[in-house]
């Protein structure tokens, strides 16, 4: 998979667009937009762009209000913005370079620095997501990692909180690990951990988060759902693991499972709560799962 980097070109003056458009598109997947509504959707789009190319003075929206609205939303904030434009005196370029564009291109501009330029800015922006993404990830099971689960779960119970919606959390650890890595080898034991991720990983909800909490431990947040749904799911995947063995090896695991709930609505809580129902599942045999309180509703 080696696609072009995406661009997006923004001037009203389509003579203009074109050739720009004319310069990269042999290089680039270029997108092109007229006006500053045009930019802010199109930005908001996949495929995300890597680069927008922003004229500056455009009738109703210009560059510079395009620039401020693309940095105060999360999905086009890291998209760098270089300015592109007839306005050249110090007092503009510093403007639009305190507004968060990377750089500024004046106008009539030479096609090997504009070229050379939105080179540098894609490589660096490639560079800053693949490093984004290494850092999120864990790197054996490509599941989001303890890290970002944690900041994740803060921001998920507080979506939930304001939109009064039910929170769960599923933990998930493999029963007697220990003895599957002394008996089969650690690389074994690395391929059962990848297994049981990718098991998770394609039978969760796409919004659900799924990460490696630690060694042979996982979680799942799953927003929009109850205990008793929390509960049905880890029993499917409870069954799913029992019932594929990897290289020939049978493999349980035992689940805990909590809600966000009165008096309890911090991650590390919910999680808490999650924990303690594993525990129960694993004193109570292994290979089954505990609903958080379950014992109290009889
Ligand atoms: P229980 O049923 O009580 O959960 O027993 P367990 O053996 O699964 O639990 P324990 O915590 O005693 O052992 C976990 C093991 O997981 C020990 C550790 O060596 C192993 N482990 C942790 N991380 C990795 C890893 O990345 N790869 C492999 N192969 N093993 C790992
Ligand atoms: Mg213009
Ligand atoms: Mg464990
Ligand atoms: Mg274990």
């Amino acid at each position: 998979m080696n696609q072009k980097p995406v661009i997006l070109i923004v001037d009203d003056v389509p003579v203009n667009v074109q050739a720009l458009a004319v310069l990269l598109s042999d290089e680039y997947f270029v997108k092109v937009a007229t006006s500053g509504g045009k930019a802010i959707e199109l930005a908001n789009q996949d495929p995300s762009p890597d680069l927008i190319l922003l004229d500056v003075e455009m009738p109703e929206m210009d560059g510079h209000q395009v620039c401020g609205l693309l940095k105060s939303m999360p999905k086009t904030a890291n998209i760098p913005v270089i300015f592109v434009t007839a306005k050249d005196t110090e007092v503009d370029e510093e403007h639009g370079l305190e507004l968060g564009a990377v750089d500024y291109i004046i106008k009539p501009f030479r096609p090997a620095i504009v070229k050379a330029r939105v080179k540098t800015h894609v490589t660096l922006k490639q560079q800053h997501d693949r490093f984004a993404a290494i850092a999120l990830k864990d790197q054996l099971t490509g599941l989001y990692n303890r890290h970002y689960l944690m900041e994740e779960g803060v921001a998920r119970i507080a979506h939930a909180q304001r939109h009064q919606q039910d929170l769960s959390i599923v933990v998930v650890d493999i029963d007697h690990f220990k003895k599957i890595n002394d008996t089969f080898g650690h690389l074994a034991g690395d391929r059962v951990l990848q297994h049981i991720a990718r098991l998770i990983e394609t039978n969760k909800r796409k919004e659900d988060i799924a990460a490696r909490f630690g060694g042979e431990e996982f979680v799942l947040i799953m927003e929009n759902c109850s205990l008793l749904h929390a509960g049905e799911k880890a029993e499917y995947l409870r069954q799913l693991i029992e019932a594929s063995p990897i290289d020939g090896i049978q493999v349980t695991a035992s689940f805990g499972t909590a809600q966000m709930q009165e008096g309890i609505t911090d991650f590390e809580g919910i999680l808490k709560n999650a924990d303690d129902a594993l525990y129960k599942a694993k004193e109570s045999g292994r290979n089954r799962v505990h609903m958080y309180g379950e014992e109290h509703y009889g």
